[in-house]
């Protein structure tokens, strides 16, 4: 699976690996073997292009670690941008009973050896599958699926008389229901090409099951292809995520590399073989960390991230001990803070709110501390009480904010600070002991 992208890929970082110091010369040459290994497993030429902009921006601004070498820097980079190129975010299906999946693809894609693969793992995850055949076309396909599920103890509905898509979805889900079944799988027709009649039976059925996934399997093998087809189909009717099938086969990679960015819909799952139980839940995290095959190397970085982290969160919790924690240290935790993704991440940092949760809003806030703070002096910041009346309004206006919001941030700050000079005195040390009783 994937070998070529990965001896390329391999190929192309070895040099940098073992380099003491990086310089601009064998870095762009490095990363233009990255940029061609990229190319030779069909990723679309935009990707690459852009893959390789933002891995070069990444190495410019990266702190320089003490215990790791430039090359294992750029491996790390290397693979976190592999994982966002995937698909961050979440990949799993709506978490609903009953769950509705529509499944789509055209034909030999794989789609209705996924419908069995789907259902065994949606029974193991708790559900009670059943799929429905809607392919009013080929009495061959309603057949193979009614022996996938015979084969497997899988509830199956079909009619072959009719062809009436809609009706067909309408009857099999009251059906399944009758039977108990709290996952649908609606198989669709698979056609040879994407056209407009096509694109009309899916929307319609669609109306009618509604349902909470519509899902693409889509053959890995075909490369840019299978992007191309995943996007029309996308902009015709609307999916919720692939189901790349094949990837057995595929050594270049092409196909998965591109789809997010390309078609603009998540990888959910991955099929790896023929039979039922060759399917894998697709993460992002993982396949990079196979394809990259450099596992040792980035656990290596990553160690090395956490204890600069650690170091800098003990430092700042010295100052605020001290009540010495000002308007730079705050910004420059946030900025860590960003570095390492989230609120959430700062909150784990901070003794005794790691279980603190935070939302958008939070997020949100606090990217308008960040520019209100950033559009102090440096001086301002290490001496927050020279903030008087037209400092507070040219700040504000530089941020683009009210100076309510920056008199809010100055309020909190100073009850934080007053918080942390109480935390310190002896009465402190009382109240502590008491409430530790
Ligand atoms: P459909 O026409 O889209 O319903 O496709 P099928 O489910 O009938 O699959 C077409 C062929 O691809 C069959 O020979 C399957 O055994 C094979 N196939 C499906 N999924 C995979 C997979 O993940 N890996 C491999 N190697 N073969 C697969």
């Amino acid at each position: 699976m994937l070998e070529s992208l990965t001896d390329r890929l391999g190929n192309a970082l070895r040099s940098l690996r073992g380099q003491a110091k990086l310089t601009e010369e064998n870095m762009t040459e490095s990363l233009q073997e990255v940029r061609k290994a990229l190319l030779a497993a069909d990723v679309h030429f935009r990707v690459a292009r852009e893959f390789i902009d933002r891995v070069a921006k990444q190495c410019e601004g990266q702190a320089v670690l003490k215990s790791v070498t430039p090359g294992q820097m750029i491996v790390k980079i290397i693979h976190d941008e592999l994982v966002s190129l995937l698909g961050e975010g979440s990949t799993a299906l709506e978490d609903k009973k009953p769950l509705r999946v529509l499944l789509l693809g055209l034909q030999g894609s794989g789609k209705t050896t996924f419908a069995g693969k789907l259902a065994l793992h949606l029974r193991k995850n708790g559900y009670t599958p059943a799929v429905i055949a809607c392919d009013v076309y080929r009495p061959a396909a309603i057949d193979q699926l009614e022996t996938l599920a015979r084969d497997n103890d899988i509830l199956f509905y079909g009619e072959r008389d009719s062809k009436n898509v809609r009706k067909i979805g309408r009857n099999g889900w009251e059906w399944a229901k009758e039977q108990g079944a709290d996952a649908i799988i609606f198989d669709t027709a698979g056609r040879l090409q994407i056209d407009e009649p096509l694109v009309k039976e899916v929307v319609d059925l669609k109306k009618e099951v509604q349902p909470d996934e519509s899902i693409l399997v889509a053959d890995a093998a075909l490369g840019q292809e299978a992007v191309n087809v995943a996007k029309t189909f996308h902009e015709a009717v609307g999916l919720t995520g692939i189901a790349l099938s094949k990837l057995d086969g595929d050594t270049r990679g092409g196909a998965a590399l591109s789809m997010k960015a390309i078609a603009q819909v998540p990888i959910k799952f991955l099929g790896t073989g023929e039979k039922v139980t060759d399917l894998e839940v697709f993460h992002p995290d993982r396949l990079a960390g196979r394809i990259l095959g450099m596992g040792d190397v980035v656990s290596l970085v990553e160690k090395a991230q956490d204890t600069i982290d650690e170091d800098e969160a003990k430092r700042m919790a010295e100052k605020m001990q001290r009540a010495e924690f000002n308007f730079e240290d705050f910004l420059s935790q946030m900025q860590a803070v960003k570095k390492m993704g989230s609120l959430g991440g700062l909150m784990k940092m901070m003794p005794g709110m790691g279980n603190v949760e935070v939302g958008d809003k939070e997020e949100k806030k606090l990217k308008h501390t960040e520019a209100l703070i950033q559009s102090m002096t440096l001086q301002e910041r290490q001496n927050p009480q020279l903030l008087n009346g037209s400092r507070r309004a040219r700040i504000s206006r530089g941020a683009g904010l009210p100076v309510k919001d920056l008199n809010a941030l100055i309020k909190q700050f100073q009850q934080m600070k007053k918080m942390m000079r109480m935390m310190k005195g002896p009465k402190a040390r009382k109240m502590m002991k008491k409430m530790q009783k």
